[in-house]
């Protein structure tokens, strides 16, 4: 229910779990946050009712993206892997070249790799979406 925003926060450092890439129970969304010390996300105000009694929740108020983030007045950390929640590392342009498109590696110079999934990023079009999110959060970096 809330994977872009949980793709969101991975971009602004913050460590997430989705819980729809595990199970669709409440119960065990719950068990989930408790066992992960993770403060529960969600916008179904019956699980919120639920959860809040075991374990920390917020219920999301919007539907909207810019307001869940607002909402959360999230300070962002170094982006983690949008797919898997892993550290990104610094990583050698050479040693990925065959990895990224032919264009990529002639024009970008600096590349991070996901420690889990080894998913390379660069800053192309998803950094531009950071910088406007944290415009629009009214954050200075
Ligand atoms: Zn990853």
């Amino acid at each position: 229910m809330l994977k872009k925003l949980s793709r969101w926060l991975r971009m602004l450092g913050q460590n997430t779990i989705h819980a729809g890439d595990y199970t669709e129970d409440d119960d065990e969304i719950i068990k989930l946050s408790i066992k992960n010390n993770a403060v529960l996300l969600t916008r179904d105000e019956k699980l919120y009712q639920k959860a809040v009694q075991y374990a920390k929740a917020i219920l999301i108020k919007s539907d909207y993206l810019e307001e869940q983030l607002k909402q959360l007045n999230i300070k962002p950390k170094e982006s983690r892997c949008t797919q898997c929640n892993g550290k990104l590392m610094k990583t050698e342009k050479q040693k990925i070249k065959n990895k990224i498109p032919k264009k990529v590696f002639q024009k970008i110079n600096r590349f991070w790799k996901c420690e889990e999934c080894g998913k390379i990023y660069w800053r192309g079009g998803h950094w531009k979406k950071i910088k406007s999110i944290k415009k629009i959060l009214k954050i200075k970096s």
